[in-house]
């Protein structure tokens, strides 16, 4: 097929024979280039905090002799470590989740909890910008997986919910069954997507305005490793955004079946 690479090789079998090796390296090569961009990317990301910690070392170092400087430099300093441990730990969590195309162990995942986790860590972040933070889950709603996975997950989504919003605006988290998958949506009414961005905002390190995106604290890793966690839980992630009037991520994984056999009691008897 094109685009198909392979690798042959021929050895002597006796004196009649010969040995025709034939091996499909598509796959091979295909994940090679994913982790060569990977280690690219990875690089250049980082040559700008590192840069600027530099640049705010030699700061400090001229204006010794002014107290003030010093700690105004310092405290940036600060500000940009913090920001490089985050972009650090986000490209861990992103290479392993990469490397892994299943989740080796599975357990039983309330998604109720998953979400009451991911709002509790970010409520403060949405008091100071007056956004409010609201959720409706249906009850007994489980996957199969893993807790801290989709709780990042979800706290990434809503967390860029919040940071694209603008203040005093509503951010909505919403759970219930669909057939035999379990549906989370969360929904801002920021600036909305670009249809034309809407795929590639999946991409790592991909954003739409960096600048923003920087001020707000992103790494462009945070919808990537979302991708991921969905993939590994078998599911998937889509966005409906109209510039304007914002936008709504919707998770999609695969109901553990008790899941499934309880709400069809339920409808069922009601
Ligand atoms: P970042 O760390 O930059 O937020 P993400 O991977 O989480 O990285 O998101 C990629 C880009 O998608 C963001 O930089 C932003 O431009 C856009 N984006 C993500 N979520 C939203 C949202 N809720 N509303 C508007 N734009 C968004």
């Amino acid at each position: 097929a094109p685009g198909t690479f392979v690798h042959a090789r021929v050895a002597p079998l006796g004196d009649r024979h010969v040995l025709l090796l034939v091996e499909d390296m598509t796959q091979a090569r295909r994940v090679e280039a994913v982790r060569r961009d990977f280690v690219a990317n990875v690089s250049h990301e980082l040559k700008t905090p590192v840069g600027g910690l530099g640049l705010l070392a030699e700061a400090v170092l001229d204006a010794r002799d002014d107290p003030e400087a010093v700690t105004r430099f310092a405290t940036r300093m600060q500000v940009e470590s913090q920001r490089l441990s985050s972009l650090v730990k986000e490209i861990v969590d992103l290479s392993r989740l990469q490397g892994a195309e299943v989740l080796s162990t599975a357990q039983r995942v309330d998604i109720e909890r998953v979400v009451d986790e991911a709002l509790d860590h970010l409520r403060v972040t949405a008091n100071a910008r007056r956004i409010s933070l609201a959720d409706k889950c249906a009850d007994e709603l489980y996957v199969l997986g893993d807790h801290a996975l989709l709780v990042t997950a979800i706290r990434n989504l809503v967390g860029n919910a919040i940071a694209y919003s603008d203040e005093g605006t509503r951010v909505g988290v919403g759970a219930r069954l669909v057939g035999e998958m379990v549906e989370i949506t969360v929904t801002d009414q920021g600036p909305g997507i670009p249809e034309h961005e809407q795929e590639r905002i999946f991409e790592r390190f991909y954003r739409i305005d960096a600048a923003r995106s920087r001020a707000t604290g992103g790494t462009g890793l945070g919808l990537a490793i979302v991708k991921h966690v969905c993939a590994n839980h078998g599911g998937d992630i889509s966005v409906w955004s109209e510039p304007g009037e914002g936008s709504t991520f919707t998770v999609r994984l695969p109901a553990a079946p008790e899941t499934i056999a309880a709400h069809r009691e339920q409808d069922q008897s009601g």
